[in-house]
């Protein structure tokens, strides 16, 4: 740590969800990717874009992808921006658009990255806690005069929502930045898009890490007015996404029969596995995502994380008091579902 300063000394790591190298091995519902591959157009596309012109940079704006962006949306160009992952944009909105002297709000529990990105940035924060059923509390985030507030919707790891019309009235009332975090929107829908247009304190994120099958190419857009997406391109690194990564995002945007497929493919199988999980005594709570939160009365949820582990099954058990009666399973295949039911089921009775 000789070298390191001191708000990266100071800061709490973020752990992931495990990637083990013998990845293959197992049944990995650990880290709500999306258990379907992506769609032949876009392998075809990301193959194709293996070629010569990789030598040259990238376009350094992705005006191609934001315009396609826009353009399925009913948005402009200029209010959309591609970062490397819904995580780096976070990063940037740390950098960026707050002060070290002002205050961040983020829901308890939630996406930890949030914290960890803005000790890192040297941005003091605050957490809101949720309701006891997870539910979303907005009325916390204007106890205090926060100057951003980060709301993952539908929320990780609880898989609970906050609805549009509590988000309009919000904007109403909250006169800092909002992000809106919509990683794991497009499963369910209910978007907080089109309020771009009224309020210029909003910010939406999306990621093509779930709903498109497209985690490993690390392509995340950040949806704003125009003048905060201009902050956005002054201050990412030159290149922020390369070549393959544009070609295969744009393929996968135009791919609406394939993402459809994958999307009621997927909401299929969530429904299967609630089914089997409630049928096994599980808690489930009610999820708009690609992830149940689950509890189960008879076995602690660590016991039942490192049961499914000898059994080469990996979900995601949280130390995080909040969420440590729970453990946290992303949708998988039906294949890998049945296994996971019949696993449970041993595990349960032994
Ligand atoms: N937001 C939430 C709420 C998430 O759970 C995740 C994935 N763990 C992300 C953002 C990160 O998305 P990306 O892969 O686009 O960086």
């Amino acid at each position: 740590m000789k070298f390191w300063n001191s708000k990266l000394k100071n800061s709490t790591e973020y752990i992931p969800g495990e990637q083990p190298g013998d990845v293959d091995t197992y049944i990995k519902l650990n880290t709500n990717e999306n258990p379907f591959p992506p769609s032949k157009a876009v392998l075809d596309a990301l193959r194709n874009s293996c070629n010569e012109s990789l030598r040259r940079y990238p376009d350094p704006e992705a005006k191609d992808l934001r315009s396609a962006f826009a353009a399925k949306n009913g948005l402009k160009a200029e209010n959309v921006f591609v970062g490397n992952g819904s995580d780096e944009i976070f990063s940037l909105i740390f950098r960026g658009f707050i002060e070290g002297t002002q205050t961040a709000a983020f829901p308890y529990p939630s996406y930890s990255l949030y914290n960890t990105l803005a000790e890192f940035n040297g941005i003091k924060y605050e957490t809101v806690n949720l309701g006891k059923n997870f539910e979303y509390n907005m009325d916390g985030f204007l106890k205090k005069k926060y100057s951003l507030a980060v709301i993952a919707n539908p929320n990780n790891p609880t898989g609970t929502l906050c609805g549009i019309k509590d988000i309009k009235s919000f904007l109403g009332k909250f006169k800092g930045l909002l992000v809106i975090d919509e990683a794991y929107n497009e499963f369910y829908g209910d978007t907080a898009l089109d309020l771009v247009e009224d309020f210029d304190n909003l910010i939406v994120t999306r990621s093509f890490s779930k709903s498109y099958s497209l985690a490993g190419l690390r392509i995340g857009l950040a949806v704003a007015c125009s003048d905060i997406i201009k902050g956005f391109l002054k201050i990412k690194d030159s290149y922020n996404i390369d070549r393959l990564a544009l070609a295969g995002a744009l393929a996968a945007l135009n791919d609406t029969k394939g993402f459809n497929y994958n999307i009621q493919m997927l909401r299929n199988n969530k429904e299967y596995m609630e089914e089997m999980l409630q049928a096994l005594g599980f808690t489930v709570v009610p999820s708009r995502a690609n992830f149940v939160l689950v509890k189960h009365g008879k076995k602690k949820a660590l016991e039942l994380y490192e049961s499914l582990k000898e059994k080469k099954i990996l979900v995601r058990y949280f130390t995080s008091p909040a969420v440590s009666d729970y453990i946290r399973i992303s949708v998988g295949t039906m294949m890998e579902i049945k296994t996971l039911v019949k696993e449970l089921s041993v595990i349960l009775e032994a």
